[in-house]
């Protein structure tokens, strides 16, 4: 039960290589999330703000689920290390949340703060590039429209899978697709899917940010399907991000995927899970054009209410 309220979340021993805030100007290391961009992306937003909080069942629900996911992701075989915990201090700043098999580092940025937090990652898919520079150009657009982070807190990590990017390749360098390496029911053993659920850094990495952030809301970002998928309660989610991007809503991309993201966070976990498949290639100012509203959709499209 300790595990249920993010201030009381255990930390394994800290390892300085598992954890580092990263200035904006740090030479030497491949950066995808400062490029083009010299300035501290400190946002201060004031504290202490309401909860819209809904009450009632889908409250209790949702308190449980997060003890679920604390216990589910806190078992992952051979995970190493951790994120640590965020001071309200180190909101806005960028941070390295774990490196992957080859020693490249995996950054995310914490912006805002609040009773909820949200998830977005990209590029789990080293072939499905878009994601990246989306992600990276959607918190520059936070920065200028922080009143759409209202009371909440948002996690961006634009690259969980480095080492696939820079080789092309959908696998990580180990050849194992990581969206089917997470610990779901429906997990199926093949050289492809790893050794064992969760048997990827990479895996173990985003692992260990649902741990730590206990997000309430994930998106994550693939090529080129070009649709708004969903897995979980997340229906009416997709729908208004269907809307706002003109593509389509499916509630499923045709064929199965066992130890998907999908599969462990919104089938098993519960937690609203949203897959934006990307058209295939658009020129990246087009693709924010496009895909703005749908991203805007995801942080303020209200939680179903249930409980009322
Ligand atoms: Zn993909």
């Amino acid at each position: 039960m300790l595990f249920a309220h993010r201030a009381l979340a255990p930390l394994e021993p800290l390892l300085s290589s598992e954890l580092s805030i990263i200035p904006r100007d740090s030479p030497g290391i491949q950066d995808h999330l400062s490029r083009g961009s010299e300035k501290t992306l400190k946002i201060g937003l004031p504290g202490g703000r309401s909860r819209n909080d809904p009450g009632g069942v889908l409250h209790l629900l949702r308190s449980l689920l997060k003890i679920t996911l604390a216990f589910a992701t806190g078992v992952a075989p051979g995970c190493a290390g951790t994120a640590g915990d965020l001071t309200p201090d180190e909101s806005g700043l960028e941070k390295v949340f774990a490196y992957s098999t080859e020693g490249r580092p995996i950054r995310g940025i914490v912006l805002g703060e609040g009773p909820e937090t949200y998830l977005c990652f990209g590029v789990i898919h080293g072939n499905e590039p878009a994601g990246g520079p989306l992600l990276e150009r959607f918190v520059k657009h936070i920065e200028g429209r922080p009143d759409i982070i209202d009371g909440k807190r948002v996690v961006v990590v634009p690259v969980l899978n480095p080492d696939g990017l820079e080789r092309n390749s959908r696998t990580n360098s180990r050849g194992v697709d990581l969206n089917r390496n997470f610990p779901s029911r429906n997990w199926t053993p093949s050289p492809r899917h790893g050794d064992a659920p969760a048997s990827e850094r990479e895996t173990r990495a985003l692992l260990r940010i649902l741990r730590q952030f206990q997000p309430t809301r994930i998106l994550s970002i693939h090529s080129p399907l070009q649709c708004v998928n969903f897995d979980g309660p997340a229906e009416e989610i997709a729908r208004h991000m269907a809307r706002a991007s003109g593509l389509p809503l499916r509630s499923s991309i045709g064929y199965e995927t066992p130890g998907s993201l999908g599969s462990y966070a919104g089938d098993d976990l519960l937690v609203p899970t949203i897959t934006l498949e990307l058209p295939k290639s658009a020129d990246g100012r087009e693709l924010w054009r496009r895909i703005a509203g749908a991203l805007e959709e995801f942080l303020t499209t209200p939680e179903p209410v249930t409980g009322k």
